[in-house]
Order: C-alpha cells, then structure tokens, then sequence
C-alpha cells in the first residue's frame, strides 16, 4: 500500500516534536543551576495568577473551587520547591565501582541524562496537578515536553504551557485534541510516552509505543478498597471513608469504590458513613463527561438488578446530577464491584475475620491504593502488608497525590509506572556509563586465549567462594602467569 498522507493531527505532532527537539538540546546543555532558576520563575508565573488556574479548573471539571486550590494548585509550588531543592543531586553524576584487582586503574562514572522528548497524555480529573507532577521534574531533567492534555480540559493544559513557554522558551508545547492527537504524539516518535488515563487507552498506548521502541510509563485506573476493621475510630473513619469515595465527585483514580467492613462493626459503621455520605452531598460535583456518568448509571442500575441494596443515593431523576450511592449486597462479579466506576459511588462488603476482609479487598484485577482504618496500628499494619497495591494508607486515604517526594505507582491493571518521588525522576532520565581506562597493559581477557586464561578464571570464580589471603595470593599469582602467557613467555 502507498504511504498514506498524514492528516493535520499527524503533522501537528510530527511539529511540536521536532520544536521541542531542538529547543530541549540547548536547554539540556544549560548548567542545572540555570535551569533551576529558569524553573523557579516559571512557578511565580503560575503562583502569580493561581486564582485563574484554578478558576479555569473549576470551570472546565465543575469540581468545588475548594478542591480546585486543594488538589490541584497548592501543589504546585510544592513540585517546583521540591524538585528545584533535590533534583540536582539527584541528578549528579556518581562513581561506579570497579574491581582494582582484576580491572586496575579504570574509572567509572554513571551521569544522568534527559531522555529528550517526553510526550505526556493527560487525563480530564485533575487538568493541573496530573500533567505537572510530571512536566515539573522531566523538564528539570533537561527533557522538552509535548502535553496533550485531556480533550475535556484544553483550556487549563494551554494555560498551563503558555506560562511554562514564558519562562522556559519552546521546551514545552501542547498538542490539543482527543484521542487521534495522543496517538499522533506517540507516532511522532518522542524519546518517552508517560501516559495517565484509562486501562483500556493504556493498553491501546502500551502497544503503539512498543511497536516503535518507545517506553513508556503507564498510570492507570483503579478500585480502591478502604478495609475497616474492628477498633477504628468509627466516626473519623466514616468521615475519610466518605471523602475517599466523593472527592472530585469519585473522578480520582485511587478513589475508594470498595469497602470491607468488619462484621462486629458493621452495625455502628455503616448508618455513620451513610450519613457522613449525605452530609458531604453539597459537595459534590456534576461529572465531566456525560458519557461517564452514563457508566456509573449502569453500575448502579445492574447491581440493583441483581439484588444489591441501596444505603443511600441511587439513581439520578433524569437529568440531575448523581447522588453519592452506597451499595451492599453486590455479587463480585457484578461491574459495580470488578470494573472501576469512577463517580461518586461504592460497593460495602460486610466481613467476618481480618483474612476476609483481606480476600475481598484483594479481589481486583486493579492494584492503584488501598487503606486500613484501625487504632490498632500493628493489626492495621499486619493486615496492610497483605493487600496488593502499590499505595497503601493506614487511617487515611489517597491524600497523597500531590506530594512530590511520594511515590504514586499501582500494581496489576493500575499500570507500570511511577510518578512523584525520587524513583520517577530516575524513570524519566536515563543512565549514561562513561569508564576511562588509564592503563597500557593488555588486558587479561584479550586474545589470545589459552590455558592461563582459564586457571585465571578457574582462580577468580574459586576467590567469589572463599575469599581471604589465600584466594587473593592465588589470583594475583593466576594474574602473573596469564600475562606472561599474553607476552609470549608462558
Ligand atoms: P482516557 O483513557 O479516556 O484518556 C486519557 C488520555 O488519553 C486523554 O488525553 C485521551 O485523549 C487520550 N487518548 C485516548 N485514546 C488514545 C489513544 N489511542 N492513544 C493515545 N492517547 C489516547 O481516560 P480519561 O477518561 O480521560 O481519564 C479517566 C481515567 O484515568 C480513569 O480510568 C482513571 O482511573 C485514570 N487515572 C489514573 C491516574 C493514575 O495516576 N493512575 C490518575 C488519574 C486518572
């Protein structure tokens, strides 16, 4: 088949990698003390006219102006000061080790280096603390960035990348669009892919950027469960269990769709989070899209069909917004229990042992977060240690997205990448091994080979069993005979 024209989105793309490219090589090559200050400015920018941001997030994800300050720009300045004040270090160059013995007089230095362009594909829940957890330390890192924010949330992901050219220049440009665009990011070929979304785009990404070679970092959806056992405080925890299921409307990934609640409490726990539930209800926002709120609908609606019981909430009038919904009675193969919901909604299983709730808790394809309310750390921590998930919280849940020294990372379904922490900034730079070799000598391990060569090695994996002063003498003396063999006299 002749090669197909590229459409607009194609081009578009193809462009804003090529700009970042070579944009992204001089800043690369700028001391990082340089780019530390060039990053500082960019965050008085933002901090400048942070009522507009999150105005502009408030007005493009309906979620209360409340959580657009808590969630999404009081962080910011903590991503700039935290990666501003460690990154540095964390990106120095460190000595490697190499053995003086058999390889004298070789140094080994591992630098860390920008991978190049990093093309990040944002979903719509949180337009501004998603895209910059990353684009804060990839572009420190010396990396140009291409951003293609949700469709549903454009204006804040451009508002976002004007201020970020202002101070930065063109290491960073946005490729505005649906779908079509975040798959012509990926054809365009740029050095990374760190993708938050779905499970099912992400499976869709993870496939295109294998075929061209590309890796990527994949943060995906989640079904959080909250585990309350007996000894919680039962009121706090109602109060956080119901924040964990309703902030953002349910729209966070590591949002709680699930609780397993010990059978003794049962009785006292759940009228309490019905009604921290339907006090927290004025809070809570319309969902973004429609076509999600149709999903969690026919949640409810087919645990309801299958004999679930509602607690409180339900189905929407036509047309309103949905209502904060608790469920019980949900079989486990029910979507309302295995897929995620993402809407202010969950499923309560009422369990009789630890190792019940842990079972439960456990049955998920997904593995983003999970939480354990007890007073009693030590059996909060014993039961915590069982569950599978990258994230666990005792006591508490999910509050820690916008904490840049935190990993947030998922097992299973949830993805394979890292975002915040130390550990991301390694994933988002790569490691380059330069070794000066200051000797004359032919080295042991070069041609010609011969019976020398093989005492040597007999001798050196002998001294990786017992060490000590006489597998040393024995080397060195392997060590004589194998050069001489080399000079021709062995
Ligand atoms: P989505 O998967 O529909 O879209 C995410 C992004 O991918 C959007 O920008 C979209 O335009 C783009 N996209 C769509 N098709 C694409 C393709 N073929 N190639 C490349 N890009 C493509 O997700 P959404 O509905 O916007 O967001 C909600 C999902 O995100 C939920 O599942 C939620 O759990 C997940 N999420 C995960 C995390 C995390 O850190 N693990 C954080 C927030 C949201």
């Amino acid at each position: 088949m002749p090669p197909q024209p590229l459409t607009d989105v194609q081009l578009a793309a193809q462009d804003a990698v090529n700009e970042v490219r070579a944009a992204a090589a001089k800043w690369a090559s700028l001391p990082i003390a340089s780019r530390v200050a060039k990053m500082r400015e960019a965050c008085q920018l933002i901090l400048a006219r942070a009522d507009e941001l999150a105005e502009l997030a408030t007005l493009e994800t309906h979620k209360p102006l409340a959580e657009s300050y808590s969630a999404e720009v009081l962080g910011v300045a903590d991503l700039f000061s935290y990666w501003c004040d460690r990154g540095p270090a964390l990106l120095a160059p460190r000595k490697g080790h190499v053995p003086s013995l058999e390889m004298p007089g070789k140094k080994a230095t591992i630098e860390r280096l920008p991978r190049g362009v990093i093309g990040v594909i944002s979903p719509w829940n949180f337009p501004v603390s998603l895209p910059m957890r990353t684009l804060v330390p990839a572009l420190l890192a010396g990396n140009g960035v291409v951003l293609k924010p949700s469709e549903c949330t454009p204006q804040t992901g451009a508002w976002l990348v004007e201020r970020l050219r202002s101070a930065l220049g063109p290491i960073v440009q946005m490729l505005p669009g649906a779908g079509e665009a975040g798959a012509a990011l990926i054809e365009a070929k740029p050095d990374m892919i760190v993708f938050t979304g779905s499970t099912r785009t992400g499976r869709r990404v993870a496939v295109a950027c294998a075929e061209r070679g590309i890796p990527c970092e994949l943060e995906l959806g989640g079904k959080d469960c909250a585990v309350v056992l007996e000894g919680a405080d039962l009121e706090r925890t109602a109060a956080g269990v119901a924040w964990g299921i309703l902030m953002n409307a349910g729209q966070n990934c590591s949002g709680i769709e699930r609780v397993a609640v010990q059978a003794t409490i049962a009785p006292a726990f759940l009228p309490s989070l019905v009604a921290a539930m339907e006090r927290a209800a004025p809070d809570v926002c319309e969902l973004v899209t429609p076509m999600q709120k149709e999903l969690v609908i026919g949640h409810i609606r087919d645990a309801l069909a299958r004999g679930a019981k509602l607690e409180t909430g339900g189905l929407p009038d036509s047309g309103g917004p949905l209502r904060p919904t608790l469920l019980t009675g949900v079989p486990r193969d029910a979507p309302a229990w295995a897929d995620e919901s993402f809407g202010p909604t969950a499923v309560l299983e009422i369990c009789e042992t630890d190792e019940d709730c842990i079972t439960a808790a456990n049955d998920t394809r997904y593995g983003l977060g999970a939480s354990v309310w007890c007073r009693d750390l030590n059996r909060a921590r014993s039961v915590a240690d069982r569950l599978r998930s990258g994230m666990v919280w005792i006591n508490n849940h999910s509050f820690t997205g916008a904490l840049p020294d935190l990993p947030w990372v998922g097992v299973g379904e949830s993805g394979t990448g890292v975002t915040n922490s130390p550990e991301a900034l390694m994933h988002l730079t790569r490691p380059r091994l330069v070794v000066v070799d200051s000797t004359s000598a032919i080295e042991p391990w070069w041609y010609p080979y011969g019976t020398a060569m093989i005492d040597l090695m007999r001798t050196l994996v002998a001294r990786q069993q017992s060490g000590g002063l006489g597998a040393l003498l024995g080397t060195l003396s392997a060590l004589k005979k194998r050069n001489r063999e080399l000079a021709g006299k062995g």
